[in-house]
């Protein structure tokens, strides 16, 4: 028998947060965000479910490659565009769309021999200060590139710093937001503004001929916790489950686990799941967060070992023993859901960093479209 820990991944999940995507953002098209292998749940396995959207938007060469065996014919956008100049032929032979947001990928494209020529986006730097062209060189940006025969049309994009929140106590969007309309005012093209916290959170505001839906896709809450999934409706792409593989009964004074953390003040009954840092749980997760078990809700007790972390057996029926299923996070028994965004809280980090960090050791299965 293999260790019992799987992850499953919701595809018709996914296929109902792509369409909330939509709905949020009806007269946009919407990317997928399938980068850092489709956030942790796999490239292959999410296909299916996301194959709804108007492209896929990704980093990897590789991960571009991997969507076009799948079959997908439709647009492709490279976020960070080449980070070489023979990526343009790949771009070329697999007709990527690709952001070019630096004066060393218009040098590449200048020098790039190709029939077709490319669709690119190139990207405003409004203020995150990542990748982009400062507003007083986008201008000229866009004239070299609209200049160049291999350039076909130039679309226009940036991205949001603070979409999640407020900044410096004011709207997250607003300031950038104004950056970008004034500096675009007048040049033609297409747009991409929005991720998932601006589309869900702002979407009146922000005029798009494309969103880019990556974290909402997978059920991940941008402004958690501010907003819960249940109130942008997201359901959970992934879900990471285990079982009991041990019980032990605790006297006062007994402690649990590495470095003896824990200690009981009174009797209690401690379950041993088969779940670990080694699995991608993340062992900054304190002794007292919340986990399921058969689908009640109880804590973790202890540090969290590479295979193993303990919880309280204590107040749950005798029924929540050897073998019971564990919610690490996702979907339980009874329909209970324990969001993957409350265990990356008690963490200290957030839900995109616990899908993405999934480990290769645990087996996935899908839960396919109906
Ligand atoms: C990752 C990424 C997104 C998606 O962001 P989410 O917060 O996951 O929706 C959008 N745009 C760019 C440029 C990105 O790198």
């Amino acid at each position: 028998m293999p260790r019992p820990i799987e992850a499953l991944i919701h595809v018709p999940n996914l296929a109902h947060n792509l369409a909330r995507a939509r709905a949020c953002a009806p007269d946009a098209q919407v990317w997928a965000v399938v980068k850092a292998n489709a956030y942790g749940h796999g490239i292959e396995n999410v296909y299916e479910g996301l194959r709804a959207a108007d492209g896929f938007a990704l980093l990897d060469l590789d991960e571009a490659q991997r969507i076009r065996a799948l079959g997908w014919r439709g647009p492709i956008l490279l976020l960070e565009g080449c980070f070489e100049t023979r990526d343009l032929e790949l771009c070329s032979r697999l007709k990527l769309w690709h952001a070019v947001h630096c004066e060393q990928q218009i040098d590449w494209l200048a020098m790039h021999k190709t029939h077709e020529p490319h669709r690119v986006f190139l990207k405003l730097n409004s203020g995150m200060n990542r990748l982009g062209f400062a507003p007083q060189a986008f201008r000229a940006a866009w004239t070299r590139l609209n200049a160049l025969p291999q350039v076909d049309e130039i679309s226009l994009m940036t991205h949001f710093s603070d979409a999640d929140a407020l900044r410096f106590g004011k709207d997250g969007i607003q300031h950038q937001l104004d950056i970008f309309k004034q500096v675009c005012a007048d040049l033609p093209g297409e747009r991409t503004v929005s991720n998932s916290a601006a589309t869900l959170r702002h979407t009146a505001r922000v005029a798009s001929d494309w969103v880019r839906a990556g974290i909402m896709t997978y059920g991940g809450v941008p402004d958690y916790p501010e907003h819960g999934p249940e109130h942008w409706d997201l359901r959970p792409g992934m879900t990471l489950r285990s079982k009991i593989i041990g019980v032990q009964h605790l006297q006062p004074g007994d402690t649990v686990g590495y470095g003896s953390s824990f200690t009981a003040s009174q009797a209690m009954r401690i379950g041993i799941v088969a779940c670990g840092y080694a699995d991608g749980y993340p062992r900054h997760v304190p002794s007292g967060s919340p986990i399921l078990v058969d689908g009640q809700r109880t804590t973790t007790v202890g540090r969290v070992s590479m295979d193993m972390l303990a919880v309280d057996l204590t107040a749950l029926p005798a029924s929540a023993s050897f073998d019971s299923e564990v919610t690490l996070w996702g979907r339980g028994p009874k329909a209970q859901v324990l969001p993957i965004d409350e265990v990356a809280k008690a963490a200290g980090t957030i839900g995109y960093e616990l899908m993405c960090a999934l480990a290769k050791r645990v087996p996935v299965t899908i839960e396919p479209m109906v």
